[in-house]
């Protein structure tokens, strides 16, 4: 059998990938660092590449929770607090303070072994399996070992994977293109096997065992979504379509795959992760059901036939302890609209109009029940429709043509939304403040920024748009993620995604990115977004010149 190669092998790529701007530098060298790996270790490395330790959809993390890895990296380096904290003002960034500090180890390891990305691998699947009582201190023992044996440089892309934020520049789209490059297959093949695995890391151990160029989904495995094209008015969507389509009520709720096979249901977020436990009325209409698929819709907090605010879901995801409560004050309902997988085959590359056939098969509840839909052709049907979907207590309309395929991971023109307001941006928080008056003592000021190719730029600060109890869960939550604390101001880990609403976007020079929204309001906390998901800069620069566009238009 084949060795596993070094990690530090794959830390110093990932350097000379950090060291380079040019795309197409990056590519070849993931590439030609993974071309000849056993199709294990290609999978761990691309995976790690991609600044995740688990796969995508797994039930646990090998999560390591900030101060737990900053206490071992002063427990080994024997830093002081001031040492820690000069650091990472200097380099605002984890990885790269383990790096400075390790490089003067006070402890050694006992046996110095050289570590491979397989035992690095499994370090990781011991800290998922790493549960209930005493895990936080067992998980510290396991880091502590892995940063013991590290060199500065290995150390610095542990921390970075732990903490996931790698910041290589290698979108999945890049690795994607290297995955193709080392083992030999077309775009085509590539982007397909990657959105039916889901998991970048899979699908590169697929690609190195020659297999990826006929993958299938799998009941269990979840995949990337479809997502739809944003469109301002009836009018265009008519004029895009150009004859008869289907217009679906746009639920608010938490977009979920239901995968049900041998008697077993499970559910994935939009992230791929594993949300079932959330979703327990879900599980309980599909248990009787004797056949096997694999479903997209939205779960939807409903009750007396009429959509609930999606807020009330949040707990769901978040605050498991309360959750009975949560659940009979919010009911959900799943509206299924579109099926990916029945009895063994693929559907998705049927026409919409055949998997909806299937779908109302399969899909009979009330519990789970299939999404509303009409059928519309021109402007005035497409309003209509959507003011009745807006009366009804829903977000507008996504409409779809019958005969598109199920593009999965793609924002395709087959799908395309319409919504009422001014486009929201989804922010990450990066700093927070304590409020005044009767918001004193709890944090109630969110900085927050959009991405900028590999940075985030601050674009805002919101005070509104909270419940108090909204407000003490995320006083808790950036307390936990503080990076710097500089008593009334926090520097948090960007992790916290919010969706934000504004009046208008404006040039200015108190944010870095150049722009300020005006009276920024958060519509909600999304759990279910990660970094990745968050808007870009770009999106704001062009919020920023139609609004010009239509100032101008009306001067
Ligand atoms: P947005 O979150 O505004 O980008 O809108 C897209 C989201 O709408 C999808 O990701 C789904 O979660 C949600 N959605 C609600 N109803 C539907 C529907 N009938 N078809 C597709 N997506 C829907």
């Amino acid at each position: 059998m084949k060795h596993s190669a070094t990690f530090l092998s794959l830390a110093e790529t990932l350097e000379r990938i950090r060291g380079t701007a040019s795309k197409k530098e990056k590519v070849a060298l993931v590439s030609a660092f993974l071309k000849g790996l056993t199709p294990r270790d290609a999978e761990v490395a691309a995976r790690i590449a991609s600044g995740r330790s688990s796969e995508r959809g797994s039930r646990d993390e090998a999560q390591v929770g900030y101060s737990a890895l900053l206490g071992v990296i002063r427990e080994v380096t024997g830093a002081t607090e001031s040492a820690v904290s000069k650091s990472y003002l200097k380099h605002g960034d984890l990885g790269e303070l383990a790096e400075e500090l390790l490089s003067e180890k006070k402890e050694q390891p006992l046996f110095k072994e050289e570590l491979t990305l397989a035992s690095v691998d499994d370090a990781f699947a011991r800290l998922r399996g790493t549960k209930g009582h005493g895990a936080s201190a067992a998980k510290r023992a396991i880091v502590k070992s892995l940063i013991l044996a590290a060199t500065p440089l290995e150390g610095k892309y542990i921390v970075k994977v732990l903490t996931g934020e790698m910041r290589t520049g290698l979108v999945s789209g890049l690795l994607a293109e290297a995955i193709a490059g080392a083992f030999g297959l077309s775009e085509e093949e590539a982007n397909r096997a990657h959105m039916v695995l889901g998991d970048i890391g899979v699908f590169a151990g697929k690609a190195a065992e020659g297999k990826a160029a006929k993958v299938e989904i799998e009941p269990f495995r979840p995949v990337n979504f479809m997502l739809a094209e944003p469109y301002a008015t009836a009018g265009e969507i008519a004029e895009h379509f150009g004859r008869l389509v289907y217009a679906e009520y746009k639920y608010d709720g938490i977009r979920a795959q239901v995968h049900r096979s041998k008697g077993e249901t499970r559910i994935f977020s939009r992230r791929l992760e594993e949300i079932t436990s959330g979703f327990p009325e879900i599980v309980a209409a599909f248990k009787d059901s004797k056949r096997e698929f694999v479903l997209d819709g939205e779960a939807v907090p409903f009750s007396d036939g009429r959509p609930l605010p999606f807020q009330l879901l949040q707990r769901r995801l978040r605050r498991m302890e309360e959750f009975e409560e949560a659940a009979r004050q919010a009911p959900v309902t799943y509206f299924a609209f579109d099926l990916l997988f029945l009895e063994g085959k693929e559907t998705v590359d049927l026409p919409l109009s055949e998997r909806r056939r299937l779908l109302q098969r399969v899909v009979t509840g009330t519990t789970a029940r299939t999404a509303e839909s009409v059928d519309v052709a021109t402007e005035r049907e497409i309003q209509l429709a959507f003011r009745e979907s807006r009366d009804l207590g829903y977000e507008g309309l996504v409409v779809k043509d019958p005969d598109s395929v199920y593009g999965m991971g793609k924002r395709g023109s087959g799908w395309v939304k319409l919504k009422e307001e001014l486009d929201t941006l989804d922010v990450v928080i990066v700093a927070a403040e304590y409020g005044h008056g009767k918001r004193a003592g709890v944090i109630s000021d969110y900085t927050f920024a959009v991405r900028d190719g590999d940075r985030l730029k601050t674009v805002g600060k919101a005070y509104s748009g909270l419940t108090d109890r909204e407000i003490d869960e995320m006083t808790r939550k950036l307390k936990e993620i503080t990076v710097k604390d500089f008593g009334y101001r926090r520097q948090v880990k960007p992790e916290v995604v919010v969706e934000v609403a504004f009046d208008s976007v404006q040039k200015s020079d108190r944010h870095d990115s150049g722009f300020a929204l005006r009276f920024p309001r958060i519509k909600r906390i999304r759990d279910d977004k990660g970094l990745a998901d968050i808007d870009t800069i770009a999106k704001v620069a062009g919020i920023f010149s139609g609004q010009k566009l239509k100032v101008d238009e009306a001067a």
